[in-house]
Parts: C-alpha cells; sequence; structure tokens
C-alpha cells in the first residue's frame, strides 16, 4: 500500500462502524427483518457467518436479495426507525474539537448512511463525516430505484467491504497513530483483529463479541459512546498511557491489558483459572487476609502443646466476655486462627460435627492428624469449586494423641498443612517465627512454652499486653481429665483462664 491514508499525522483515529454501533438499530437488518427473509432466517446466516462457514459477503448479499422494496421506501422506514445512540453526538463533538478523525466504515449502502445520519445529526455533521461504505446501483430502467442492488466496494475479498483495508494503511506509516474500532457485528470481524484498542457494542445477539471470544481477541464492551468519549478525554488529557505504551509493546498485548487479557490482574478475579505463571491468585489473597490477621502461634513442648493468639475487641464498648479464639474441638483437639472470624466459626462448626461422629462411629475421638486432613479437604474443595471463595483463615490444630503424644498442625486456605515443633500466623508472623527460632528447644517444658508464646506476642503488641488481651490453650500431661466414657485419665484441652494466665 503506497498511498499514505488520509490522517497519516494524527496521533489517534478512531474507525467505525455504523448500523447497531452509531445507531441502536441496524438499518439492514431491521430491512431484511421487516420486509425480507425475517429474523429466525437471518440469525442463521449469522450463525454461518460468525462460524466462518460463509463469507460475510455472500450472506450479507443474500439477506439484502430478500428485501423486494423499492429503495426510497426503504429509506422512509430506516428513516423514521433509526435512533442514535445517546452518547455519539457528544463523543464526536469532542473529537472534532481535539482533531481525532472519525471514520465510519461500513457494510451498508452510502445513500443510506447519508441520509440516516442527515435525519440524526443534522445535514452539516453528516457531510463532515468521513463515511467508508459500499453502495447500491439502481436496476430498474428508470434508475429509480424500484429496484435496485448491492455494490460491494471490495467485490473479490470476501468481506465485500474489508473494513481492516481502512485500518492497515495507517499500520504500515513509521509513526503509526493509535487505532480505535467500534463495532457490534459480523461485518467487523476483519477489522476487529487489526485495532490497538477494540469497542465492542454490548447488545443482544452480540456476533462481534462471540467472534471475539472464540479467536481471543481483547475488547471493551460498551453500553453506549461515553464509554470511548472518556477514554479519549483520558487518553488527551494524560491520565492513561496508552501513548508510551503503544510505541513500546505489540499492538495486541495493548488491547489484552485493558480487557480480559493476560495480565496477572485478570486472573485475580477467577478462583479457578490458573494465571499464566500458575498461581491462583484468590488463595495468595486470601493468605493475605490472614496476613492481615491477629497473630497467633502454637508451640510444641516435651508433653504438651500450646497454642496462644492476642484478643483484642474492636471497640471498648464490645463486651469480651464472648470473644473467643482459642476454640475446643473435642476434648482431645483445641484450634486457634489469624484472619477472618466467620470463616474460622464456620471451619469450626465443621470440625466439631466431624469430631462427634467420629466418636458415634469409633468411640473415641480423631487423631490430630486425621482430623487435621478433614479440614484441609474442607478448605481445598473451596478452592477448586465454581461460585465459592477460599476460606480467609489459617489454623493452629493442637491435639494430644494416645500413642504418639502432642502434635501440632497449620492449616492454610490452599488446603496445605504441615506439621511444627513452633509455628506462628497472622499480622507479626515474620518477627515471631524468628523469635520462636530462637528461644525452641525440643526438650522445652510447658511451663517454659506458655512463657515462650507470652514473650513471642509481646514482642509485635501494640499497648499493654494483659490477661484481657491474650488467649492462651492447652492440652498435655498437666491437662488430664475425663474424655467421654473413658476410665482412665487422659490429656483434655482446655483454655486458661484470666487468673491463671496473670500468674
Ligand atoms: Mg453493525
Amino acid at each position: 500500500m503506497s498511498i499514505p491514508p488520509k490522517y497519516a499525522d494524527a496521533k489517534y483515529v478512531f474507525l467505525t462502524d455504523f448500523d447497531g454501533t452509531i445507531t441502536l438499530l441496524d438499518s439492514n437488518d431491521h430491512m431484511v427483518d421487516t420486509v425480507g427473509m425475517g429474523y429466525a432466517e437471518r440469525r442463521k446466516i449469522n450463525e454461518e457467518i460468525i462460524n466462518e462457514r460463509i463469507g460475510f459477503r455472500d450472506g450479507f448479499r443474500t439477506m439484502m436479495e430478500s428485501v423486494h422494496r423499492p429503495f426510497h421506501e426503504m429509506e422512509e422506514l430506516v428513516r423514521r426507525d433509526v435512533k442514535l445512540d445517546p452518547g455519539f453526538k457528544e463523543f464526536y463533538a469532542y473529537a472534532k474539537e481535539h482533531n481525532v478523525p472519525v471514520i465510519v466504515v461500513s457494510s451498508g449502502m452510502t445513500p443510506i448512511i447519508r441520509s440516516i445520519f442527515a435525519n440524526l445529526i443534522g445535514e452539516k455533521d453528516a457531510n463532515e463525516i468521513e463515511v467508508i461504505s459500499n453502495d447500491v446501483n439502481f436496476t430498474d430502467p428508470e434508475k429509480e430505484g424500484k429496484t435496485w442492488e448491492l455494490v460491494y466496494r471490495h467485490p473479490d475479498n470476501t468481506f465485500g467491504h474489508d473494513k481492516s483495508l481502512s485500518i492497515l494503511p495507517y499500520r504500515e506509516l513509521p509513526n503509526p497513530p493509535l487505532l480505535f474500532f467500534a463495532g457490534d457485528g459480523i461485518s467487523d470481524m476483519s477489522a476487529a483483529r487489526h485495532a490497538d484498542v477494540l469497542f465492542v457494542k454490548d447488545k443482544k445477539d452480540n456476533d462481534l463479541a462471540t467472534y471475539c471470544n472464540n479467536n481471543k481477541i481483547g475488547y471493551h464492551l460498551f453500553k453506549d459512546w461515553t464509554v470511548p468519549k472518556q477514554m479519549l478525554e483520558d487518553l488527551i488529557s494524560d491520565h492513561v498511557l496508552y501513548r508510551s505504551w503503544a510505541a513500546a509493546r505489540p499492538v495486541s498485548r495493548l488491547v489484552d491489558t485493558m480487557s480480559a487479557g493476560a495480565g496477572e490482574g485478570a486472573y485475580s478475579f477467577s478462583l479457578t483459572t490458573f494465571s499464566p505463571s500458575g498461581k491462583l491468585v484468590q488463595i495468595e489473597h486470601a493468605l493475605a487476609a490472614v496476613g492481615q490477621g491477629t497473630t497467633s502461634l502454637g508451640i510444641k513442648a516435651t508433653n504438651a502443646v500450646v497454642i496462644a493468639t492476642e484478643k483484642r475487641a474492636p471497640s471498648p464498648l464490645v463486651d469480651d466476655a464472648a470473644l473467643e479464639k482459642v476454640a475446643l474441638v473435642c476434648p482431645t483437639i483445641g484450634i486457634v486462627y489469624s484472619g477472618m472470624s466467620p470463616d474460622f466459626r464456620v471451619l469450626l462448626a465443621k470440625a466439631r460435627k466431624m469430631a462427634q461422629s467420629y466418636w458415634k462411629i469409633y468411640g473415641e475421638y480423631p487423631l490430630t492428624k486425621i482430623l487435621v486432613q478433614e479440614i484441609a479437604t474442607i478448605m481445598q474443595t473451596a478452592t477448586q469449586s465454581g461460585g465459592v471463595r477460599p476460606y480467609g483463615v489459617s489454623l493452629l490444630v493442637a491435639g494430644f494423641d494416645k500413642a504418639t503424644g502432642p502434635a501440632l498442625f497449620q492449616v492454610d486456605p490452599s488446603g496445605t498443612y504441615f506439621m511444627w515443633k513452633a509455628s506462628a500466623m497472622g499480622r507479626n508472623m515474620t518477627n515471631a517465627k524468628t523469635f520462636l527460632e530462637k528461644r525452641y528447644s525440643d526438650d522445652i517444658s510447658l511451663e517454659d512454652a506458655i512463657h515462650t508464646a507470652i514473650l513471642t506476642l509481646k514482642e509485635g503488641f501494640e499497648g499493654q499486653l494483659t490477661e484481657k488481651t491474650l488467649e492462651i490453650g492447652i492440652i498435655g500431661q498437666a491437662t488430664k481429665g475425663q474424655v467421654g466414657a473413658a476410665e482412665e485419665q487422659q490429656p483434655v484441652f482446655r483454655r486458661l483462664s484470666e487468673q491463671e494466665i496473670k500468674d
């Protein structure tokens, strides 16, 4: 293509389809539906075109040939019924004021488009806008349009009028403008691939959106022309740096990143879709929720386990007697969390139910690991199901098993779990873990473990750490009691009272 395009020096060029994009009703569809083959038959042809079984040129001609009415009658019909999109006038005025050329590229017939335009935006603007479209030939002997036929701009091209041919010459310029294209239907399929920024009209029977989805072409849906106008405004007032993007990046990436595309951000809204780098981003967000929660920790001593957490009422008016963050699952297992308390409550209820039904079947409470596996499964399921989100909590589970003694597990939102000697989670996790690593020894006693737990929490606590702002749960030899109907005494999980913590 050696002829330079008309607006070679422009920064932006806005190309747009006419029917159904600038107007609310497609004039050709309207003729076909009203006096031609009708809606149902026309939709069948549309389907064939979207799926590229037939070309637009042949399909569209078949539709138009089903209209056997004088041309002026059709002109009256569409002038009467076709209305302008609400935001277009303002968009056009803005574009004109800022020297952004607007070019209408259409598969419709020039006289029809001019006629509708004059009706909708006035003769002056209608004559000013550049229209590149197909034409019409009156085939009756008097040339009055009693009979007529469509004349394609590119009769040899399968599109009849290949709209991409209005875009591509700009691409070949050494400094191409940023190319916008707005469309709504099957006639826009060829142009859709070649625009920098593609707008697809949000409407019923959205053939262009279907085509773009099938072919992984990124686009912006727009309800009306206030949307493209806003984007132009942002660009021109430099709120958005698409211009520099356009220079720095391959074009398709530009479009992708702005709508549902390859950016990591786009995947963060779908839980069940991996991002290109292999992450389930929602799980990381859930971990972030845990990271904002209050600090909790657990320490396994020689013959016991301690779990502890900060307890802070959101307001001095809240009665903290009812606040409970260290909780009993069953006599042999206790649990503490960091993250979202409602999520914890749900998991706790499930864990308790599980422990009870285990007891009903086996006459004893589950091993800590068995219970942890069940909780982890529930949490994992929430990362692999539609319509749910991961649990926003991490748990520390403390238990004492008859055969193996004390056990401490951590379960995370992804459903992974580990067995720990000591662990911390929540807001001050990193410091707390470092502190625990320094203080921990394999032969730590229960007394020492409680003391270490308090010291660790003190490290990161803003304000005075007192028995009122601290919760501790323990299980071990020192907490023996009757479990269920068992004769012998076994370690039982219990929360320390405020008085005990004080001492
Ligand atoms: Mg259209």
